[in-house]
């Protein structure tokens, strides 16, 4: 199998193993500079960031844009709104040092809704036709946790690439999603491939999502090392054998139960909880250690985790079971007591 692929119908000639862009949030900017630059120096010349990931843009352009011709940069913008998008990009430009970021993704379409509102008449999706043609981007994509609702999008508008997760515990978009776009020459690219650092064996997770034929999987680097080790993958692409993939399903069930995998059948919570976004924070609060950018966005939430009455409602909704009160509770007394508040 290549270590090298076209990222769909972008045509974006790419490593297989990208670089995920949100854990350098928490490095200095030298620290950071050391990162990048060694991704660069090794060959990786896919990096995924977006708007909302603080200063990661920042931290990229230091680097890349003394690499504009050998690195393809991807970015992605939370507006649904065309003004708030135009307003991103001129600032996602700037950041990144950049005249031209190459894929340019609505960020984490959630619901029919969000969907409908970047695909209205001054939505996000006219804004970014408009900086196409100016030549601000050179492609449209879209991200989301929800393969059925990503499926629906790519069957409503032509995006030239979709970005999921995919790991050993959240293999959704391998149902329909990721065969669909393959067939319709959509680029695919898998987030979280390691679900947020929650899986360990990082090797196999990332052979086992590059063998089911995704173009490129982005594991979050902040560290010289990892570099070369996810590297390292591209040297055997061969589908996993029996006893390597039940080495995958025993770390899953090891795994902590309480995992979302973000399905939202829970939903809707009748005090308005997000329920799965919660569950969200808490991993980027404990395991990514990105602590100040989760309490920034709990803080921000109009219900968080100590709105949660125990109503249970959820419980019954949830086809993992999991016991979201108790979870909630338990999060909300370690995130107090870590923040000393
Ligand atoms: S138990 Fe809590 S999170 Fe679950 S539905 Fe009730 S209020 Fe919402
Ligand atoms: S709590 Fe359960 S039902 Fe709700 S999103 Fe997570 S895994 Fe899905």
């Amino acid at each position: 199998m290549d270590t090298q692929t076209k990222l769909g119908k972008t045509q974006l000639n790419i490593n297989r193993i990208g670089f995920g862009g949100i854990p350098i949030q928490r490095l200095s900017y030298e620290e950071s500079d050391r990162v990048v630059q060694k991704a660069v120096d090794a060959g990786i010349n896919f990096f995924d960031t977006s708007r909302i990931y603080s200063d990661s843009e920042e931290k990229l352009g230091r680097i890349l844009a003394g690499h504009r011709k050998k690195v393809v940069i991807a970015s992605k913008t939370f507006s649904r709104d065309g003004d708030a998008v135009k307003k991103d990009l001129e600032t996602s430009l700037k950041q990144l040092g950049t005249e031209c970021i190459e894929l340019m993704q609505c960020h984490n379409i959630g619901s029919p809704n969000e969907l409908d509102q970047i695909m209205a008449p001054g939505g996000a999706l006219e804004a970014l036709e408009q900086a196409l043609q100016e030549g601000k981007i050179q492609h449209i994509g879209i991200t989301g946790h929800k393969p059925p609702l990503l499926l629906e999008a790519l069957k409503k508008y032509p995006f030239s690439t979709v970005q999921v997760p995919l790991n050993i515990i959240e293999t959704g978009a391998l149902q329909e999603l990721i065969p669909y776009a393959r067939s319709q020459n959509i680029g695919t690219i898998a987030m979280k491939p390691v679900a947020g650092g929650a899986l360990q064996n990082v090797k196999l997770n990332l052979r086992f999502i590059l063998a089911n034929g995704i173009d490129v999987a982005i594991p979050g680097m902040d560290k010289e090392e990892q570099i070369n080790e996810n590297l390292s993958i591209l040297e055997n692409l061969s589908p996993l054998t029996k006893k390597e993939l039940e080495i995958l399903e025993n770390e899953k069930k090891a795994l902590d139960e309480n995992f979302c995998r973000r399905c939202e059948y829970c939903m809707p919570c009748p005090e308005g909880l997000p329920i799965s976004f919660l569950h969200t924070l808490s991993a980027y609060y404990f395991r990514y250690n990105l602590k100040d950018w989760a309490w920034n966005r709990i803080q921000s939430l109009p219900k968080s985790y100590q709105d949660c009455t125990g109503c249970n409602e959820c419980i019954g909704k949830c086809p993992y079971d999991l016991d979201n009160p108790s979870i909630f509770q338990d999060t909300w007394k370690r995130v107090q007591e870590d923040r000393g508040v």
